[in-house]
């Protein structure tokens, strides 16, 4: 049977997995993202001491932006991020000069789509977003059962949405854009604007209505452009669970019945839902990615 290894590569972390064609998951080590050279150098070494053979192949999902157009001489490289010391980083080639085999490479999001797709709770879809609400807001998925990629890939996260200063005056904590959805509702803009994690701020704060109506502004714009047949939020915020009942509940007063679908006006329940996958959901979509990269899977 073959065997398929997974880098969900983080900006906080690296997973590394190795899984059966079911997806399973037979060994898994996380590490903290350090440097390039020693990130991907101890995702290296976790590929060579699981066995003597590489795997058939190695999915990357990875934080961003990325560079995923394949006749780019930066192919396969992280471009643009802020963070200290990766921005232009080469990903893909270094894990295939180790291996010398396919390698799948897509966005953090759109892997976790793919796994959701394959997997989770996106079985059967061809058209849905899936979005992480955590250190970023970032958004994927599959249109007409393909992943999105266009121009570059989908930035969902910073999309501008209305913004009422008299009711939070806080200007928001993206670096590109201030208030955009990612400055307003990603983890380190709670922490910014309230002065301390999002994790540890009470059920009864005020947060909560506040980030389920920007979400659900983010939601409406999605579910506009792009008719999607379910949105699956993941991330770090969303383990709050009383979120999604908040969401749901200003999503529909947002849309004021317009869209005329029962899955909107009955069954919003299972419209805006977790991942299928749980906290899986992103190692897991780059093990799919590696089945990709072969044509094992479409
Ligand atoms: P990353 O986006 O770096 O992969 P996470 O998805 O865990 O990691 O997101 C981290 C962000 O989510 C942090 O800003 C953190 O404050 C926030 N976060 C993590 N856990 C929770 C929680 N249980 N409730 C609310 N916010 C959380
Ligand atoms: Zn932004």
């Amino acid at each position: 049977m073959p065997l398929w290894g997974g880098i969900e590569a983080g900006g906080t972390k690296f997973v590394c997995a190795i899984a059966g064609d079911d997806g399973e998951l037979l060994a898994e080590t996380g590490f903290p993202t350090s440097t390039p050279e020693h990130t991907i150098g101890r995702a290296i070494e976790f590929f060579q001491q699981q066995q003597s053979e590489p795997p058939a192949a190695i999915g990357i999902s990875s934080f961003g932006p990325v560079d995923l157009r394949p006749t780019s001489p930066t192919f396969g490289y992280i471009t643009t991020t802020p963070k200290p010391g990766w921005a232009n980083v080469e990903v893909v080639g270094r894990i295939r000069r180790a291996f010398d085999i396919p390698v799948g490479f897509d966005t953090d999001v759109n892997g976790a789509a793919l796994g959701e797709y394959r997997w989770g709770a996106a079985q059967g879809l061809d058209t849905f977003v899936y979005l992480t609400i955590g250190t970023g807001l970032g958004g994927g998925g599959l249109v007409n059962g393909k992943l999105m990629h266009g121009l570059i890939h989908p930035e969902m996260g910073h999309i501008r949405i209305p913004h009422d200063l008299d009711q939070d005056p806080f200007a928001g904590s993206c670096p590109f854009h201030g208030d955009c959805l990612e400055g307003l509702a990603a983890g380190p803009a709670l922490e910014a604007r309230w002065g301390q994690r999002a994790e540890t701020l009470p059920l009864d704060h005020p947060v909560w209505e506040l980030e389920a109506n920007y979400l659900a502004l983010g939601l409406v714009n999605l579910i506009c452009i792009l008719s999607p047949q379910r949105i699956i939020l993941g991330g770090g915020v969303m383990q709050q669970a009383h979120l999604f009942p908040l969401i749901r509940d200003r999503v529909q007063q947002l849309l004021n019945d317009y869209l005329k679908t029962p899955t909107i006006l009955e069954h919003l329940d299972e419209y805006i839902v977790p991942p299928g996958l749980g906290d899986r959901a992103g190692v897991k979509g780059a093990i799919a990615l590696a089945q990709q990269s072969t044509g094992f899977l479409r």
